[in-house]
């Protein structure tokens, strides 16, 4: 029986800090917010598997923060399962997805490949999560809004997405529904990021749901570009093949940019770098397009376009498993997931001589998450393969905000909200957000659970 309550449920991003899908019910719509892939651990991508906790053709729309997997990639699934609402979100996110979903679908296709030729699956035949026709189906339903408009669902219903900062076309999104209005922070950028524009100031709220990815953190004060030396130079002085898993849209971008500027600046020598990942080609394009979307002028944008050896094919791809150092590869994916990079690790992960240099935020449970965490071997193609190469991660390249970044954000909401919904964060990240919103600024706060529901009062 339905009710007049507004309710919002937790379906992802509670107690982790991926699968990001949360339910908004208001006067009779249900509106989700995000649909992220589950990633990490073994028993949160389960969930990737489970049937949902709602029936997707009961939602009338999504409004989608930002283009990242752990936001957008259970899309292809909510569409096929029989979601036939529209998916807003900006046009430069839009574009992103065009990107970056069929990606993940063939990413699905290749593991479930792979599982049947080696008969590790425990599925006969393993199937893929969804596929590249469920990925581009699925992009029919987007409709892009735009930034700062109001934009109305059903008549008592409407949402603004304002810039994050975070990524490319990344927003926040304050939605009114029927007497209350509830802002979803998505993932939250920096004020003074080198390329990203700083997150827009925030709107009065009656409710907001916060990410607290380093909500237990702040981030070294120290300039990208010298901590890039540091590391790079050493290894080059010794011939090393340096692999850098890169999450293909951004922060491959910014780290070309940066690794340009070095080379102008006779900071590093002038080695070759290979950008090896068609997808970070195809997202190099856009930084032209979006200029407002970052703090680029278009020499900037040349010098990064021009910073690499684009690798386009998975045979040049392999022929620099068998070309020697110094050299940089910066490959997909971010946290070595899956993509190319993954086959440039098991090559190189073996050699003293090499470096393994990886980038932003590492999900425990990932390869990149070992690999943090000093792994002496790490698993792939169901292989274990020995860690010799040096492993550094670069503290000073983050899209996200750290907890004083956070905090001085919130300070700037013309009041504070009613309640403050604390998501998106490791347990101990979230909590300590938790306490610092509780104490410096006296909100009321929330840790929700996985599947909670929460009453919204008008
Ligand atoms: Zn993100």
């Amino acid at each position: 029986m339905p009710d007049n309550k507004t309710r919002l449920s937790f379906y992802g991003a509670a107690g982790t800090v991926t699968g990001s899908r949360y339910l908004l019910e208001s006067a009779g719509r249900r509106i989700l917010v995000d649909c992220g892939l589950f990633q990490g651990y073994k028993q949160l991508r389960l969930r990737n598997w489970a049937p949902l906790p709602f029936d997707p053709r009961t939602i009338d729309a999504v409004i989608l923060t930002h283009a990242h997997i752990d936001h957008s990639g259970y899309l292809p699934v909510l569409t096929r399962e029989g979601f036939r609402g529209s998916i807003y979100c900006s046009e430069a996110t839009f574009e992103l997805c065009k990107i970056l979903l069929p990606d993940s679908a063939y990413l699905q296709e290749e593991d479930a490949r792979f599982a049947n030729r080696h008969g590790i699956s425990k599925h006969q035949p393993a199937l893929p999560l969804y596929t590249r026709s469920d990925a581009s189906a699925c992009l029919q339903q987007f409709r892009v809004a735009g930034i700062d408009d109001s934009v109305a669902l059903g008549a008592r219903n409407a949402f603004t997405l304002r810039r994050a900062g975070h990524l490319l076309g990344a927003c926040f999104v304050r939605i009114e529904c029927d007497g209350t209005s509830v802002t979803f922070t998505g993932d939250l950028g920096r004020p003074n990021d080198p390329v990203l524009m700083a997150p827009a100031a925030p709107p009065a709220t009656d409710y907001l749901v916060t990410e607290s990815t380093y909500g237990d953190r702040e981030h070294p004060q120290i300039e990208p570009e010298a901590e890039l030396a540091r590391y790079l130079n050493p290894a080059i002085a010794r011939g090393a093949v340096i692999v850098v898993p890169a999450f293909a849209i951004g922060r491959a971008q910014s780290l070309l940019l940066h690794i340009a500027r070095l080379k102008r600046a006779g900071q590093i020598p002038d080695i070759p770098v290979f950008l090896d990942s068609p997808m970070a080609i195809d997202a190099s394009g856009l930084y032209r397009r979006f200029m407002l979307e970052h703090r680029l002028d278009a020499s900037d944008c040349d010098l990064m376009c021009g910073a690499a050896t684009f690798v386009n094919t998975a045979e040049q791809s392999k022929t620099l498993d068998r070309q020697r150092g110094p050299m940089i590869i910066v490959s997909a994916s971010g946290m070595a997931t899956g993509g190319r990079v993954v086959h440039h690790l098991k090559t190189f992960i073996g050699n003293e001589r090499n470096l393994i240099l990886l980038t932003g935020f590492q999900a425990p449970g990932t390869r990149g998450g070992s690999l943090v965490n000093g792994a002496s071997t790490l698993r792939i193609h169901g292989e274990d393969f020995p860690v010799r190469a040096e492993v550094r991660q670069l503290q000073a390249s983050s899209s996200h905000a750290d907890a004083n970044e956070m905090v001085a954000w919130l300070k700037r909401f013309p009041e504070p909200p009613r309640r403050t919904f604390i998501t998106h964060g490791e347990p101990g990240a979230s909590d300590a957000l938790r306490q610092r919103i509780e104490r410096q600024l006296r909100w009321s706060t929330l840790v929700p659970e996985y599947r909670q529901t929460v009453e919204l009062d008008a």
